[in-house]
């Protein structure tokens, strides 16, 4: 235990200004807390964007901050046989994460959160048992190091979490994806590029990603151009510049190249049992088999600021717990079946050219979108469910071809 001289207190520090960090900021800021939001700032997240209308809903971001609306899904097959899934009633977003994530860290400070920029080095504690944290004053662990104090912490700081690693068990053990994209300016009007600014391409083939899938993704005036892979030391620059070279964006401009990794699992603790809690990427909530995280990321940074809100009311850190189980429940199923459908149909490029011919389906894309659109598996249409069962019963089997 440190002897503490006199810091700064507040209810709780967030770590991590990304969706989920800012959600739980502004979240824990309206309900009247001291909330301090540290960031490290400087990097925009490496990202494709792509956003569903439940998030728009779920928490009130306009839709000015929506640089491209998609009506359409691509999914191309290793044969190259396309199926074009329209999305129906409303929208597929897409943001850029510089305006995205400053928007939702402005929305938090405007109602009350302090921002700080700087990167969180260590969790301690002081002899009253309240936690120390320590952090750089700058974008590297270089800057000069300041303390604060707080009762709680919430560790949203992305993939790879400093805060996990050091407050939460076997949080090292996280499964990623990794990922990678170029991103362009988008082709105009009569480019040869096969593209389209309102439609959204996936490539379900193994050159390009041997267990998970590349896109092309359009944001306007850019577009995202990425594949990921478990796999390491699979060459990702190699397999998006051949994906550029086969669409015709190897013509347009390149505007950046980054990588980031993707996690995968959600871990299984995602609080200390006392003070800490964990939210979005850092608790390991990334959907499965699409990869998607922003969503999931804000609710889990709702989710963690409701239970750190429970516990100081109560005194009770049990309720640190309760991010996890309503988590779980409420997005457990479609994590699952998701699970399932990347462990089965990502697996070769047979079982990829099954899948996208299963996807010409109306029900299986119905089923997707709202599956997708409205994060809920519907449970309305049970003849929907049988007549999926027994096409997908006829793909395993061989029954029927590709
Ligand atoms: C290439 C790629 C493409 C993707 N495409 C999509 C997509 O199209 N749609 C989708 O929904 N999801 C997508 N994702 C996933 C999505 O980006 C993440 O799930 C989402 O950003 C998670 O939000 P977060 O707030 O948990 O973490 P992050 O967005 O990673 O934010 C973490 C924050 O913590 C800060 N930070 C990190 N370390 C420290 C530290 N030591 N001290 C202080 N601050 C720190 C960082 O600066 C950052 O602001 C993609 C991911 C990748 C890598």
């Amino acid at each position: 235990m440190n002897e503490v001289p006199k810091l700064d207190l507040y209810d709780v520090l967030v770590v991590g200004g990304g969706p989920a960090g800012a959600t739980a900021a502004h979240e824990l800021a309206k309900a009247g807390r001291s909330v301090m939001l540290l960031d490290r700032a400087g990097r925009t997240k490496p990202c494709g964007g792509a956003v569903p209308p439940q998030l728009l809903r779920d928490f009130d971001v306009p839709d000015s901050l929506m640089v491209a609306q998609i009506d359409t899904a691509r999914i191309i097959s290793p044969t190259w046989r396309t199926v074009d899934i329209p999305v129906g009633n409303g929208y597929v977003g897409m943001v850029d994460r510089d305006v995205f994530d400053e928007w939702l860290r402005t929305r938090a400070a405007q109602a009350g959160a302090e921002r700080h920029v700087g990167t969180f080095t260590n969790f301690a504690r002081g002899a009253d048992g309240i936690p120390v944290i320590s952090y750089t004053d700058g974008k590297s662990r270089a800057g000069e190091v300041r303390q604060v104090r707080a009762r709680m912490v919430i560790g949203a700081d992305g993939a790879l979490s400093p805060v996990a690693r050091q407050c939460i068990p076997n949080s090292h053990k996280a499964k990623h994806v990794f990922a990678y994209h170029e991103v362009v300016k988008s082709p105009v009007a009569g480019d040869e590029a096969n593209f389209g600014a309102a439609r959204c391409d996936v490539y379900y083939q193994a050159p390009l990603s041997p267990d998970f899938y590349a896109w092309v993704f359009p944001h306007g005036a850019t577009t995202s151009i990425g594949t990921g892979t478990l796999q390491k030391g699979f060459g990702l620059k190699d397999a998006v510049a051949k994906l550029r070279q086969e669409t015709g964006l190897d013509q347009v401009e390149t505007i950046r190249k980054e990588g980031a990794p993707i996690p995968i699992k959600p871990l299984p603790q995602w609080d200390n049992g006392r003070d800490v809690v964990l939210a979005g990427d850092a608790a390991g909530v990334v959907a499965p088999a699409s990869g998607e995280g922003i969503f999931y990321a804000m609710t889990g940074g709702r989710f963690a600021a409701e239970a750190v809100l429970a516990a100081l009311v109560t005194g009770n850190a049990k309720a640190l717990r309760h991010a996890r189980r309503r988590f779980m429940r409420m997005h457990g199923p479609v994590f699952a079946v998701l699970d399932i459908m990347q462990t089965f149909w990502y697996r070769n490029d047979n079982r990829r050219e099954r899948f996208v011919a299963i996807c010409r389906d109306r029900d299986v894309q119905q089923l997707t979108f709202d599956g997708y659109m409205n994060k809920q598996l519907v449970k309305a249409k049970p003849l929907a469910h049988v007549r999926i069962f027994f096409k997908n019963l006829a793909h395993l089997t061989g029954l029927a071809t590709a």
